[in-house]
Formats: C-alpha cells, sequence, structure tokens
C-alpha cells in the first residue's frame, strides 16, 4: 500500500535514505524483541537509550521540531515515512513516544528559551525522560478539578499532594505537573504547570502491581517539595492553557498512530496471518470481515494524516486531534477484538512461548485501555461535540465559581 501511493520526489529520497539507514542501524522486531513492550525493564532501557541517541543523531528524532533545540524542522509527512519504514524495526518508540511527542512538543510549544534549551535535545537523544503527572485520585477526566498544592516560598514552590497513574515514573526523569497555585478563584483559573525534577528530594513514587501482572504505572507523594521556581512553565495561575494544550497535542499524536504498538501499526497483515494459518482464507464471512477492517484502517489513517497536516498548517483547531485519537481507539479495538475471535481459544490460552497465539489477548488488552489513557473515548466525544461541532457545553456547576467552595473529597 505504501509503495503504490504517489509521493513527492523528496519525499521518496527520504524514504530510501531512511529505510538504507534502518537496515544498517536497527534491529528487526521479532517475539524476542517486540519492540513495543509495555513494561520497560531496566536493562532494555539502557539499550533503548543508546537506541534513541543513534537515532538523534542520524536527524531521526524530532522530525518537526525546531532546529534550534536540536530538532529537524521538517514535516509531519517526513515523521509519516519514517514511521512507516520503521514498523518491522524493534525501535524504541514506546520508551520514548511520550516523552519526545507528548512532554518535548509541549516544552516547545509553552517553554521558555532556557527551559527548552535546557532539556529538549535531551529528550530527543533519550537522555532525558519525561512524563506527565494529570492524573490524581480524585479522578482524572475533570483535570481542572486538581488538589495537589503549590505555595510559592521565595525561590521555590512547596509542593503537596498526590498523582497516580503515572506510566512509567519509576524511570523517568522529568514530569510536567499541573498543581493548583490559587483556590480562590474558579478552577480553571488557579492552576500553574511545573517541571518536575524526579531524582529530588520530597517524592516518593511507588509502583502500582497491575492484574495483568504489568507494573508500568506509579502513584507519586508530594511532601514538602521544593520545585524551583525557574521550573514554573507559562505564567503562574495561567497553567490551564499549558495543561490543555498538553492534552491537545497529546490527542493529535495519539490520533495520527504515534501510540500504537508495532502490531497495530501494521494495520490488518497480522490478521490475515492469522486468518491463513487458521485455514479461514477462503471462508466468505472471515474474508468480509477483513475487508471491513483494512476498510476502517485505511480510511483511519488517510483521515489522521489530512487532518495531522491541516491542524500542523493552523488550517483545523486542535480540538480535531479528539476526532483523531477516537477514530483510532475505534478502529484499533475493532482489529484486535477480531483478532481474538479468529484466534479462539489458543487466543486466551496458549502454551509458554508460542509465538502464534501469545500475543492477541496482549492486543485485546491493550486496545481496551487506549480508550481510556490520555483521555477516556466520553471525554474525546464531549471535545468532538464542543470543540468541533460547536455543540453546546456540557453543563457544569462548578466552572465559575471559586475552588475553595467547591465540594470534594
Ligand atoms: C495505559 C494508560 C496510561 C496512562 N498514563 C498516564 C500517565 O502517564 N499520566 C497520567 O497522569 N495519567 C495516566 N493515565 C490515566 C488516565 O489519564 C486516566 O485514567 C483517564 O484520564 C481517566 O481518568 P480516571 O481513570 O480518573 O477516570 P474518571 O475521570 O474517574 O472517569 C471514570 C469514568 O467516567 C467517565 N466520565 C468522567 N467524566 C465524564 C464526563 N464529563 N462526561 C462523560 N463521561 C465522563 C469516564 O469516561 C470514565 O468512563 C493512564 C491511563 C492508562 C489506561
Amino acid at each position: 500500500v505504501t509503495e503504490e501511493r504517489p509521493e513527492n520526489p523528496e519525499l521518496h529520497q527520504y524514504r530510501l535514505r531512511a529505510r538504507e539507514w534502518l537496515a544498517a542501524n536497527i534491529p528487526i522486531a521479532s517475539e524476542e524483541n517486540p519492540g513495543d513492550v509495555q513494561d520497560p525493564r531496566l536493562e532494555r532501557l539502557a539499550e533503548f537509550k543508546q537506541r534513541q541517541q543513534r537515532l538523534f543523531e542520524a536527524g531521526y528524532a524530532g522530525f518537526t521540531f525546531p532546529p534550534e533545540y536540536g530538532g529537524q524542522g521538517l514535516t509531519l509527512e517526513h515523521e509519516r515515512v519514517f514511521a512507516e519504514e520503521a514498523s518491522s524495526y524493534d525501535m524504541p518508540s514506546t520508551n520514548f513516544g511520550v516523552s519526545i511527542n507528548i512532554l518535548g512538543a509541549t516544552l516547545v510549544a509553552y517553554g521558555s528559551h532556557e527551559q527548552k534549551q535546557a532539556h529538549v535535545a535531551n529528550i530527543l537523544s533519550g537522555k532525558e525522560l519525561w512524563l506527565q503527572f494529570l492524573s490524581e485520585p480524585s479522578g482524572g477526566s475533570d483535570l481542572g478539578g486538581l488538589l495537589t498544592s503549590a505555595v510559592r516560598d521565595g525561590d521555590y514552590y512547596i509542593v503537596n499532594g498526590q498523582k497516580t497513574w503515572s506510566t512509567g515514573a519509576h524511570l523517568s526523569d522529568f514530569a510536567l505537573c499541573p498543581v493548583r497555585t490559587r483556590w480562590d478563584v474558579p478552577k480553571h483559573k488557579g492552576i500553574s504547570v511545573l517541571i518536575i525534577d524526579l531524582k529530588s528530594p520530597g517524592i516518593e513514587i511507588r509502583r502500582i502491581k497491575q492484574i495483568d501482572g504489568g507494573a508500568e504505572f506509579c502513584e507519586e507523594f508530594f511532601t514538602d517539595m521544593a520545585v524551583p521556581a525557574v521550573n514554573l512553565v507559562g505564567e503562574e495561575n495561567e497553567g490551564w492553557r499549558v495543561a490543555r494544550g498538553l492534552l491537545e497535542i497529546e490527542h493529535a499524536w495519539v490520533g495520527r498512530g504515534g501510540a500504537r504498538t508495532n502490531t497495530a501499526s501494521a494495520g490488518v497483515a497480522p490478521i490475515v496471518s492469522l486468518v491463513k494459518r487458521r485455514g479461514l482464507d477462503h471462508d466468505t464471512g472471515v474474508r468480509r470481515q477483513v475487508v471491513g477492517l483494512h476498510v476502517a484502517s485505511m480510511a483511519q489513517d488517510l483521515v489522521s494524516a489530512r487532518v495531522s497536516d491541516a491542524i500542523a498548517a493552523g488550517k483545523l483547531a486542535h480540538g480535531y486531534g479528539s476526532l483523531l485519537k477516537l477514530g483510532d481507539d475505534i478502529v484499533t479495538q475493532r482489529r484486535a477484538e477480531y483478532a481474538l475471535a479468529v484466534a479462539g481459544a489458543s487466543g486466551v490460552a496458549w502454551r509458554a512461548g508460542d509465538p502464534d497465539e501469545s500475543g492477541w489477548s496482549r492486543d485485546f488488552l491493550d486496545s481496551r485501555s487506549d480508550s481510556i489513557a490520555g483521555g477516556t473515548d466520553e471525554i474525546q466525544r464531549n471535545n468532538v461535540s464542543e470543540r468541533v461541532l460547536g455543540l453546546p457545553r456540557e453543563p457544569s456547576f462548578d466552572r465559575d465559581i471559586p475552588f475553595n467552595q467547591v465540594p470534594h473529597n
């Protein structure tokens, strides 16, 4: 499909150079090295950091980032071409995708020159791993209702409170963290965003053990953590703009397929192989289903490319990113559900190390979490209705009253 799409000569040359470079520098993904590990073990992280450094040095990191801060100053088309060429390689994307494309991009958009100089190139090269501290135990969807507090004390903010569901905090170096700096104004008007150095005193990071055996999530407890005031991103009490901008960047990136695992990026190809192995490739019903999934995947990819380019060119509002994320979640779930159905009983129980079967249930579970991570599908639907379709805002009882008068636990 990729080969058949007409491509301008410059982009085609870029593709050929990327293809050659990948073949010479990055190993092909395999069952042992699937390139999309959800729970990056420490020893693999060190290996992936070296790989990310190599990508950075070769100019294959931060495609659309400004050259001034270590980026390539290229277009989303270059990023897409590289991602297509890299899809079968053991790439460090899962480890660094969020750090670069959400946190790095947010810092470029909202950080000071000094903050960008200090961190962006390190983020692109994998030297610094960043994440976001958005969710709190009281709820993640209502980000504006966050309770973690920061009080200015001379050259520092003193931070107290708790965050949760932070992916990979135990392996990370820095976080962007919205905190409440005023309580006597409506909730969106008293938020500020801080850069938190995870190696500083005053923060305790605990891992959360999951039902599937993984432990990639963490919760963080802040006790009088002193954060330098120079770590404020944007203006004090104007952090809602930054936090909302971060979410828009996240939705657009996830929506253009940035967060997909290798299997999901491969569209229906893995399902076609499975169908053949099951001897179902002549079954008309199965063929019809697979074609339907292929059409949905292609449509999502093409819409995503068009809409992403239009957002990047300033022709569409950033709210359109929610449309893409929602579409990507739905198509990924449809594919994963169907693959599990074709795999049948062996999709839920398999012999240890059986390469044919073990991935289907993991893909299925991952596809469910896609509709929660980075904002649930219900929230994306709200965003689409309000920011894309211009429908009335969802009713809110606490939007306009001072936050210290809002009941919360
Ligand atoms: C794989 C994964 C990775 C994650 N990584 C991170 C991370 O690195 N950092 C981080 O901060 N968080 C992270 N999260 C947490 C994630 O952002 C939250 O789970 C998500 O925002 C939802 O918040 P919640 O779980 O508190 O659910 P709640 O906000 O309590 O929502 C519960 C349910 O109510 C629905 N709901 C809530 N409000 C509305 C509304 N206004 N209209 C309609 N329905 C509504 C929701 O859709 C949901 O179904 C991650 C989650 C996952 C699954």
